[in-house]
Order: structure tokens, then sequence, then C-alpha cells
């Protein structure tokens, strides 16, 4: 028996399917991330069409047998189209997607309400990508379980001293203090980043895009959010393989 669903979510990656068809993921508030058919998407005019970083409420029908979802129709929230113009922004929005894809085990409300303000403001123009880059990482890792008290080291608990240099844990995949460091460990918070990342730990997502930061310091942070980043995934983000995103965002 096929039965009617709706729920808010975005389109995280679209990719043909058959000839005429779309295989879309989505990250939906009520059913997690689900591959929903979007069926003759391709050619027809007519046919609901839901492009990557769509942030809908999508109407669907669940078929419980084949344990499958067909796209019926969109109410489309924002489509987010503007951000396209600027390659930067571009690249952000598709790494955001990609590290839920991989990563997504969070309480999915609150990862879509988290990726549906992180791509409002890649299409706004008023906050700087790089800083948006920065603290949708910082605010995902929460929302995965693995960020830790920016304050101490998360494996020996000594607090850090005002001026440490701290290092990184690969096996609990945090920093750590460089007594408690894994030996392969190239990750090094400078203590201003890491005072920014304890600072803005307890804000909304909103409030610490507010935190002021000179653009030198901005690009340091997210370099270590992007290698960050890389190591909680696996190294298996492709947006991360291009150069593109660990240069200065011109926005
Ligand atoms: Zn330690």
């Amino acid at each position: 028996m096929e039965r009617n669903i709706s729920s808010l979510g975005i389109v995280l990656h679209s990719q043909r399917y058959g000839q005429q068809n779309r295989r879309l993921k989505l990250l939906t508030v009520d059913f997690g991330l689900i591959d929903v058919v979007s069926y003759g998407a391709q050619k027809s005019v007519k046919s609901v069409k839901a492009e990557v970083f769509t942030d809908a409420q999508f109407f669907l029908y669940y078929n419980p047998v084949k344990k499958d979802y067909t796209l019926k129709d969109v109410h489309v929230v924002s489509t987010h189209e503007e951000l396209r113009q600027d390659l930067h922004k571009t690249y952000a929005a598709i790494f955001f997607c990609e590290l839920i894809i991989k990563m997504h085990g969070g309480e999915s409300s609150e990862e879509y309400r988290l990726l549906s303000q992180a791509l409002d403001f890649l299409t706004g123009s008023d906050a700087e990508t790089d800083r948006v880059i920065i603290q949708f990482v910082h605010h995902f890792s929460d929302l995965v379980g693995l960020r830790t008290d920016f304050s101490r080291c998360p494996i020996c608990e000594r607090t850090y001293e005002q001026n440490e240099v701290v290092s990184f844990s690969s096996t609990l995949l945090a920093h750590c203090c460089s007594n408690c460091a894994s030996l392969d460990a190239n990750l090094l918070l400078p203590p201003g980043a890491r005072k920014y990342l304890m600072v803005t730990s307890p804000m909304s997502f909103e409030q610490s895009l507010e935190v002021p930061l000179s653009s030198a310091a901005t690009l340091r942070i997210k370099r270590y959010e992007l290698q960050y980043a890389q190591m909680i995934s696996g190294r298996m983000l492709k947006t991360l393989a291009s150069p593109l995103l660990w240069d200065e965002a011109s926005v």
C-alpha cells in the first residue's frame, strides 16, 4: 500500500536515473536522509523540479514493501539559486551537502535547520562565505556529537594554558594537548583560534557569524576546520580534493 507523506527537506544530491528520471538524496526533518526518485524530471517541463540546494516541503509516495520514495510535488521555500553565481559559495554549499551525506547521524531536524540557515547566509550577501564555512563545520561537529570543550584536553582533562598551541587526537577525532596527541597528528590549533571556537561554541549559528574576525584569522581557522572535516569524514570529501575551498573567498 503506498502512502502519501510529506516533510520539510533539502536536496543534497541529484543524479540521473534511467533515461528520464532523477534520483535525489534528501535531508528531511521527518525521515532523515532518504533517496527519492523523481520520475520524468530529466525531460518534461511539467514534471516536478527540485535542484540541489532546494529547501522545500516535499510531497512523497512511500512504498513500504519496496521501501522507496517517489517525488509527487514540491512547495519551494528557497531554491538558493543565487549562490550559484559565485563559485566559492557553490563549492561551500556542495561541501556542506557532502559532509552531511557522509556524516549524517545527529538529529535530522537540527541538521536540516543548520544547513537551511547556512544556505540562506550564502545566498544573501551579508555574511562572509569563509565564516559561514567555519561555523557550519563547528556547529555540525556538535550535532554529530564530536565537539568537545575547547578549554581543556578531553583525554587527560588538563585545562589548557592561555598561550598553548593545541594538538589533535586522531583516535578521539578531537583537539587535545601535545602529550595526548596521536603521533601522526599534524592539526595544530593556535591559541587565538581556539579562543574563537570556545567563545562561539554556545552561540546560535546566526550569533556566531557576528563575532568579528580578521581576514587572516578567518583564513587560518577555515583551513583548520576544513582539515578537521577531512579528519572526521575519513578523507572522503571530493569538494576538499580541489584547492578552491582552501583559498580565501572573495566575499
Ligand atoms: Zn592531554
